[in-house]
């Protein structure tokens, strides 16, 4: 018996929100649907506007009472890096949790998303008793002072590919900073957050300080994002969800609103490249997590002398990547999240057929033991720039492989596209590498790797790939609003 099946059996799971320190009964609940199987977990609230208004309320008032705002930054580093251990020590249940509501391989649940997840939770908690203020170079007559302050009610509003770890990157830096936060969830995969909450109180976080409403965007998201109580909104989704998020702001107080959206990732191999390493890791790093990654590198641009061997490859090194049932250890490609995304990749699939790309492996839907929405590792050669496939994003297991003749070429086509999340460069010329991640588009250029990188630097996009940084240092700043603080000083001898 596989112990993950077992313990999947045994699962109790809640799906009511969490709003100031308890769970609250639903007012209308959704049913939360396995994409493994298609089968119903449990019921989940379906938070609107009161909800809302009940954890904005919460929020403020945790906030204005100063019990977590007020702490000192040692005090709440303790805090974040108690929640931490807590994730840790409840790996098992929040990687199935994560794994059964989303469709990712639970092996990859617990060793990347929650790993990183509470690494980020930490890493906030262990830096936020480092950072120190500003003294402006003033006239000898004054000091001014030049500080960062909490901004109050932070909402966050976070897709479905990465629950745990979208979830992390925007309540660590936010949490730490000493804002309180209302949480809300993609509708579907809403079941790590609310536990994740569970576990902040255990771990000593003041009752409304972290507030998770479940439900769906166009209620509950659209809810929180128009509130004139919430000072800021960190998004992460879609660019058109995105573009609605700028303009509630704008309809509403002028909140703060940071976007970290969609992409089109190009993938460069120049001709002097590490072919096989380049490939694989371009296979690798498309299909992993199904293809549901905003920076997947879906675009593969080869320059034409290797364009031939490298599709071959690429189709080969696919088969490795075979959908199975996430809940085998040994499985590398889970479920694609739901029916609906199911049914857009696949209709990805049909236009590439349609519009002349050249299908060289996978395009089918298939299921796992008679159930669950799986696609194959699907490449398409012979794809030209124009066809819809180069163009949008797909957000499933879907690779084109685009041909180029010069460098110039290369930067050219990889620029053309209104994301700018990622990129990657292959080649042994320190010179076409260097000029070439100066010229690219895009918030993270990998050299010679794809999808290296850790806590400590940002991560977000140029152009419509949104307006935010995640990650690093840097994102202290999107949940705090500077202050200058001006003295006069009294000549010495006046006084
Ligand atoms: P989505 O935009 O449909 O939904 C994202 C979140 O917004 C969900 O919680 C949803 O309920 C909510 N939402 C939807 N409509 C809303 C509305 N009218 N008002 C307020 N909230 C609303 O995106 P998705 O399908 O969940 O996620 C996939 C997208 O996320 C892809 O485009 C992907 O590239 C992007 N993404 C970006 C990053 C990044 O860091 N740049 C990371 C992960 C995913």
């Amino acid at each position: 018996m596989n112990s993950w099946r077992e313990q999947a059996r045994k699962l109790s799971i809640d799906g009511r929100a969490f709003i100031n320190g308890k769970r609250v009964a639903a007012r209308t609940v959704f049913d939360c649907v396995s994409p493994r199987d298609g089968r119903v977990l449990c019921q989940v609230t379906r938070g609107d506007a009161r909800d809302i208004n009940d954890a904005v309320a919460a929020a403020r008032q945790s906030f204005n009472r100063g019990v977590w705002s007020q702490m000192s930054p040692r005090a709440r580093k303790d805090v974040l890096i108690a929640f931490a251990g807590l994730m840790r020590s409840n790996a098992q249940e929040l990687a199935l949790l994560e794994s059964l509501d989303m469709g990712k391989p639970v092996a990859y649940s617990q060793k990347i998303d929650l790993g990183s997840a509470a690494h980020c939770i930490r890493w906030y908690g262990e830096a936020i008793d480092k950072c120190y203020d500003e003294i402006a170079p003033t006239p000898a007559n004054s000091l001014a002072m030049i500080t960062r302050e909490p901004m109050g009610v932070v909402g966050a509003i976070v897709p479905w590919n990465y629950p745990m770890l979208m979830a992390s990157w925007k309540i660590a830096p936010a949490l730490a900073m000493g804002n309180s936060v209302v949480l809300k969830p993609s509708e579907k995969s809403p079941l790590s957050a609310l536990r994740l909450a569970e576990l902040a109180m255990e771990a000593g976080l003041p009752e409304g300080v972290l507030n998770v409403v479940p439900g769906f965007g166009d209620e509950a998201g659209s809810a929180l994002a128009l509130h004139m109580d919430v000072d800021c909104i960190g998004f992460t989704g879609s660019t058109r969800v995105g573009k609605m998020i700028i303009q509630y702001a704008g309809q509403s107080n002028l909140k703060r609103a940071y976007t970290e959206l969609g992409g089109k990732s190009p993938f460069i191999i120049f001709e002097d490249a590490d072919i096989e390493r380049a490939t694989e890791s371009c296979v690798g790093s498309i299909f992993f997590n199904q293809g549901e990654s905003c920076n997947a590198p879906s675009r593969l641009l080869v320059q034409r002398k290797h364009y031939d061997a490298v599709l071959a490859r690429a189709a080969e090194l696919a088969k490795d990547y075979q959908p199975a049932d996430p809940l085998d250890d040994a499985t590398v490609m889970g479920a694609l999240v739901d029916k609906g995304q199911l049914d857009t990749v696949m209709r990805y699939i049909e236009s590439g057929k349609k519009q002349g790309a050249a299908l060289v492996c996978g395009g089918e839907a298939v299921t796992i033991n008679g159930a669950g929405f799986f696609v194959q590792p699907t490449i398409f050669g012979g794809v030209r720039p124009e066809m819809t496939i180069a163009c949008e994003e797909i957000f499933g297991p879907v690779l084109s492989v685009i041909p180029f003749d010069t460098p110039a070429d290369a930067i050219a086509l990889a620029n053309d596209s209104s994301y700018g999340l990622a990129a990657s460069v292959w080649t042994q010329n320190i010179d076409l590498a260097h000029q070439s991640a100066r010229a690219l588009r895009a918030g993270t250029i990998h050299v010679n790797c794809y999808d290296e990188d850790d806590i400590t630097v940002p991560f977000g996009g140029y152009k419509q790939s949104g307006n935010g940084r995640d990650k690093s240092l840097h994102a202290l700043e999107k949940y705090s609003e500077l202050k200058t603080t001006w003295i006069k000083l009294q000549d010495m001898k006046k006084s």
